[in-house]
């Protein structure tokens, strides 16, 4: 195994279980295991939701190079988002609970949704929040609706990461153009990290770069966003972007696997 990637989506446009044997093939071949992350905008825009039952279907199946995914929850389901983010960390071993605020349509900070950290905060598990703007939408008269708003680091994630302090926060993508708050949060605070996925390393912000090779080098880790990003095309470019070694091997494996206290199979070990 040389790098896990925090950041895998599966299911899009109705897929099959049996259609992720080809992401799991090209996994494999690169020697990558990855998390796969489930998708619930339901309340806001009626799209089926990508289960966590799928996900955890996937990670059952393809157990090699996807040892376990991100549950995501709609958080306008009230009682029912807190009862699955139970089922998905008890019953489901799902590491993490996923949130796309743009396409959920809520702020982090709003109170309504405080049960939800404190839940996740008292489960130890994860939350991973995307950041900045957003493909969804994008490039379509009023971005199909989706209001960039709720993608902003600063108050809403940075007011949940002060009032839960034990809930681990992964920021996922760079957060342009708003990068300098996430940066801002991940330095003050101990418990917010980021992902890199969703863009080329060529194209991050210089002064994500920046904080990659120097400060933030033990609180970043890989992302893609396969199949948005493909996997490849982001390890290549990576390579390209010349960070030394030691920040590359924090970047792929290390960090992930402390940040996320990831339990590997060990035949995979690095
Ligand atoms: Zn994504």
């Amino acid at each position: 195994m040389r790098a896990i990637d925090v950041h895998l989506h599966v299911g899009f446009r109705g897929r099959k279980v049996e259609a992720e044997e080809e992401t799991a093939q090209l996994y494999r071949r690169n020697s990558v295991i990855a998390l796969p992350i489930a998708w619930d905008e339901e309340t806001r825009t009626g799209n089926p939701p990508i289960s966590n039952d799928y996900v955890a279907q996937v990670v059952r199946t393809y157990n090699d190079v996807f040892p376990t995914g991100w549950a995501c929850v709609d958080p306008w389901k009230g009682k029912a988002a807190l009862q699955e983010i139970e089922r998905a960390v008890r019953e489901l071993k799902l590491i993490g609970v996923k949130f796309q605020a743009a396409a959920q349509q809520f702020f982090a900070n709003d109170r309504r949704f405080y049960p939800i950290w404190d839940l996740c905060q008292s489960l130890g598990c994860p939350v991973l929040f995307h950041t900045g703007t957003t493909a969804y939408g994008a490039g379509v008269p009023g971005g199909g609706g989706i209001k960039l708003k709720f993608t902003r680091p600063i108050p809403y994630l940075d007011d949940v990461a002060a009032d839960f302090p034990r809930l681990t926060i992964v920021a996922a993508h760079p957060s342009w153009p708003w990068q300098e708050e996430t940066l801002a949060m991940a330095v003050h605070k101990a418990n917010v990290f980021l992902e890199l996925s969703g863009w080329s390393p060529r194209y991050f912000p210089d002064s994500l770069k920046r904080e990659v090779r120097s400060r933030l080098q033990d609180k970043v880790m890989f992302g893609s966003d396969h199949p948005f990003i493909p996997l490849e095309r982001w390890l290549r470019d990576f390579e390209q972007e010349g960070y030394p070694e030691e920040v590359v091997e924090k970047v792929l494996y290390k960090n992930a696997l402390r940040i996320l206290n990831l339990d590997i199979p060990s035949e995979g070990k690095p």
